[in-house]
């Protein structure tokens, strides 16, 4: 079967265990199985699971490694893009990782051209840690008993070992503070068409739910990835139909609406007489540790830069230097990930402070960071 780039299929891994072990079908474990035996690239990067809340990204050319990499993790809100290398390489990515990866590419970090990328729908990550406490308080269930999670029907559903299923509703997990990150509640993009395939379950329903992915075939490296993988028999595919294709569009729809809802309830206006206070009392906390650069996935500066150099503990600064530059430097590149926000040791809500200066600049220049490489970000100086 041809595959052209517009393509919007439904897939699944040809071998059962695959198929059977994956999140929806096993199609994305399948393509990047396929890429590395057939050596469309030298490397993959997956996550190796240690447990059901926990798992760390590996970069490998063992196809064995990849296999066993099967499932979505709900509660591993890790960014991917720091991983990527400069070899050939495929991987999968959230929408979030995916932006992080486009902007490391705008800064010559990584080379686009050889780096696969898979993107996966995302509704949300949760914290671990919350996640457990959640599960004590809300579900009545012991974290150790816990076996698999799903979401089905706006419920979020845990499994245990001796096969109970308990499900709560997402919003009243949310309303009681528990639920997804900040960060995901307002984040806009759940499907990831600047990826070069973007896959999830939406729109797959019938007999095909949850044994196939809806999978958007966004650009020729997205082509060139189906291709070797139908080729190499990994997958199979066949074309959505246009009920699937309305059905995925209507539930990313109703989340964009829960985005509008997140978005007025977090980012409440701060009057201009309160706004100085406001960012002094929220950065008062700051040890400056620096973990918040480190794990941002749009920073591409080394130690050198211009925000530690005002990384003193010994400052007496009345306002966080190292912060406002920071705040300024990422306006046009954060991504909204919240890496920033999940490392901070004192618990300053990082993205989210750094959003409210990110999103009116990128708005106003008609620009979102990550989505694209054909615009540079607007704060760049072209040095001749
Ligand atoms: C956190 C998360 C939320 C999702 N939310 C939605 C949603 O709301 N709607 C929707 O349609 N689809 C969603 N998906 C996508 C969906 O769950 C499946 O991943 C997709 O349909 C592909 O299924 P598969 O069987 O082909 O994947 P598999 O063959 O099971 O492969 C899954 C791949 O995802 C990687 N992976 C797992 N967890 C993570 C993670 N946290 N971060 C980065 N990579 C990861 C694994 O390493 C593996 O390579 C989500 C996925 C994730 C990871």
């Amino acid at each position: 079967m041809n595959v052209n780039v517009g393509d919007k299929l439904l897939g699944y891994a040809t071998d059962p265990g695959i198929r059977n072990r994956g999140a929806s079908g096993g199609l994305v474990t399948a393509v990047l199985a396929a890429a590395l035996e057939r050596e469309l690239v030298e490397d993959v990067i997956v996550l190796k699971h240690i447990n059901e809340y926990e798992a760390v990204p590996i970069i490998t050319d063992d196809v064995d490694e990849v296999l066993a990499s099967t499932g979505s993790m709900h509660t591993v809100p890790v960014n991917l893009a720091k991983h990527a290398t400069g070899k050939k390489v495929a991987m999968p990515g959230k929408p979030c990782d995916v932006r992080g990866v486009i902007e490391q590419a705008k800064r010559n970090e990584i080379d686009i051209e050889n780096t696969y990328i898979i993107g996966l729908n995302c509704g949300g990550t949760m914290h671990p840690v919350l996640t457990k406490e959640m599960l004590i308080n809300m579900y009545e269930l012991d974290p150790e008993d816990v076996v698999g999670e799903k979401i089905d029907k706006g419920k979020l559903f845990f499994k245990t070992q001796d096969g109970e299923e308990k499900g709560i509703s997402i919003d009243d997990l949310e309303e009681a503070g528990y639920g997804r990150r900040e960060s995901c509640r307002y984040c806009d993009v759940k499907i990831p068409v600047n990826a070069d395939i973007a896959c999830g379950n939406w729109g797959v329903v019938g007999e095909l739910a949850g044994k196939a992915t809806f999978c958007e075939v966004m650009n020729e490296k997205g082509v060139r990835l189906l291709e070797n993988a139908i080729e190499s028999g990994y997958i199979q595919v066949e074309q959505a139909g246009e009920k699937e294709i309305a059905i995925r569009e209507k539930v990313n729809s109703a989340m964009l609406g829960l985005v509008d809802k997140w978005t007025e309830k977090i980012f409440t206006d701060i009057p201009l007489q309160e706004r100085m206070k406001y960012y002094m009392e929220q950065f008062a906390d700051c040890i400056d540790c620096g973990a918040c650069k480190e794990a941002c996935p749009a920073c591409t500066c080394k130690e050198e830069s211009k925000c530690t150099m005002y990384h003193n503990l010994a400052d007496d600064y009345k306002m966080s230097m190292y912060h406002m530059v920071r705040l300024l430097h990422l306006s046009d590149s954060c991504v909204g990930c919240g890496q920033c926000s999940d490392v901070c040791p004192v618990d300053i809500p990082v993205t989210t402070i750094f959003r409210r200066f990110a999103d009116p600049a990128q708005k106003k220049h008609n620009y979102k960071a990550g989505m694209t490489l054909e615009r540079p970000p607007f704060l760049e100086v072209m040095l001749k």
